[in-house]
Parts: C-alpha cells; sequence; structure tokens
C-alpha cells in the first residue's frame, strides 16, 4: 500500500513582529522522515522560497520532491487567471533555479480548485506541471468540489489530479489524513478509513509546519473566525506521534513521492473527468 507524505510549506504569522518559527519544525519533520527512510513531496509557497531559500535547497537536497503551493497563498476562486500565471511562472522558474530539480506538482491554497477555477488547469498545463493535487472531492464550508471523482482523474488536457483522500461520517465528507483533522481524530478512527480507502494509489497525507508547533502562542489568523484559529491552535502536541501511529513500517516501505509514484506508471490508464459547465 503506497502512501505519500506531503507537506504544505507555508505560515500564518499575522506581522513581521512573530518571529518565523516554521524553519526548526520543518528540520524536525525531515529529521522524523529521514529516520523512517521516508522521501516526501513538498509543497512550498513561492513568497516563503524566496526569503528562506537556505531551507528549500535543504529539503531538496535530502531528496525530496520539491511541488508549488502558489506565491502567496490567495484561494483560486480569489485569484485571477493572468496574476496567478504571472506570479507562478517567476516562482516556479526561481525555485527551478534554486534546486536544480524541475517543479512537476500544484498543490492549491486550501483545496480552492473548484469548479468557480477551472481555470488554473489550463495555465498549469502552460507552465509545464504534470499533477496536481488539489480537489477536495465533497462539499467543504471552504473549498470543495462535490461530484469530482474521489480517486486519481484526469482532467481533459491530460493533467493528473490525486484529491485528497475523504472519510465519511454521517452525512460529513472529510479529509480524515492531514492537518486539524487528523490531529483532532481517534487514531483508530484515522486507521480504520485508511484500512478501507478503495483506490489506495489515492493514499496521501498532509501536514504544515503549524500542526506541530505546540510552543507558539496563540493569535487569531488573517481571514479567519476566532473559533478556526482556536482549532488551528489547539491539539498540536501529539502531532508527530500520531503519524508515526499511521506510518506504519508497510506504509513507509511503500512511500514515495508523487513524481516518483508518476514515473512508476502507478498512475496509468486515468479516466477523463469532465465537470460539465459552471455551478455558479
Ligand atoms: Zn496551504
Amino acid at each position: 500500500m503506497p502512501l505519500t507524505f506531503t507537506v504544505d510549506l507555508e505560515e500564518h504569522r499575522p506581522n513581521e513582529t512573530y518571529s518565523k518559527r516554521f524553519p526548526a519544525i520543518m528540520r524536525d519533520i525531515l529529521t522524523f522522515l529521514e529516520g523512517r527512510n521516508v522521501k516526501a513531496t513538498v509543497f512550498v509557497l513561492g513568497k516563503l522560497a524566496e526569503n528562506d531559500s537556505g531551507l528549500i535547497k535543504e529539503i531538496a537536497d535530502a531528496g525530496h520532491e520539491i511541488g508549488f503551493h502558489s506565491y502567496a497563498h490567495v484561494h483560486l476562486n480569489k485569484d485571477t487567471a493572468e496574476n496567478f500565471k504571472q506570479e507562478s511562472h517567476r516562482s516556479k522558474a526561481f525555485m527551478e533555479d534554486l534546486t536544480g530539480q524541475a517543479i512537476y506538482g500544484f498543490r492549491a491554497p486550501a483545496f480552492s480548485l473548484t469548479r468557480q477555477s477551472l481555470w488554473v488547469q489550463d495555465v498549469l498545463q502552460e507552465l509545464g506541471f504534470s499533477y496536481s493535487s488539489s480537489v477536495l472531492p465533497a462539499n467543504n464550508p471552504i473549498n470543495g468540489f462535490p461530484g469530482a471523482p474521489a480517486k486519481p482523474f484526469l482532467w481533459s488536457n491530460g493533467i493528473i489530479e490525486i484529491p485528497a483522500p475523504l472519510a465519511k461520517i454521517g452525512p460529513l465528507s472529510m479529509p480524515y489524513l492531514g492537518g486539524i483533522y487528523l490531529r483532532y481524530l481517534p487514531i483508530f478512527l484515522i486507521n480504520h478509513f485508511v484500512e478501507r480507502e478503495p483506490d489506495q494509489r489515492s493514499l496521501w497525507l498532509y501536514c504544515h509546519p503549524h500542526d506541530f508547533d505546540h510552543g507558539e502562542s496563540y493569535y487569531t489568523i488573517e481571514g479567519t473566525s476566532m473559533l478556526t484559529s482556536l482549532l488551528l491552535w489547539f491539539n498540536r502536541k501529539n502531532t508527530f506521534n500520531k503519524i508515526d501511529q499511521v506510518m506504519s513500517e508497510k506504509l513507509c516501505r511503500n512511500s514515495m513521492p508523487f513524481i516518483e509514484a508518476i514515473n512508476a506508471g502507478k498512475y496509468e490508464g486515468l479516466e477523463v473527468f469532465n465537470p460539465g459547465c459552471e455551478i455558479p
């Protein structure tokens, strides 16, 4: 059973007076991965790569795949195709020069590849991406794409989409293998969902440096409510331990970055998904 370990490398600091905490945590994540001999896919925010180029180079030099997580974390439905294209073109080239490795993968900020932002597929193709891991194929209070396939598929231009693995609890579908879901759901439930995953190719875990940062003091994250910020702030102490319990020996052995899995032919024979007309 393969599992791709992914990190969305970003930070939520409200202003420059808050010290940067993500570099030290990212290095802890690298140590955690090294101890398990796991190579990950790390989706990096372009803005962050400009200011912390040394860290990005360290990640690439350790053998992890570098992907792109947009330039400034603007949700796609709040961006324009033109602006996204310009920023992404410049930022992708910067990171490729920096690391000496081509970037093939894209992850939209907060699963914001939805019916309202289908334009992004063509821009991704123009910019030379070959896959995306940006869709939450269900209704969701922030961003979701109900009706999109729950297993990997092709956009009509040939870009591979690897959607977030979802678990159903009553009427809710949630991406149980990452972020606050992974932090709050009990481990027996997570392992239960992993075992029941219908298409094992689509199994990927996602985390951010802040998911591990139990020493950070509380602040309200820009653009979110106090309740959301509190949920994001609590329950961080046990994250490494929790992931360790999900990453069984078997999962670690079969874990590989997305691009390696694609090149190994694990995503061949996917069906094309045509989302039809846009629903406003
Ligand atoms: Zn993000």
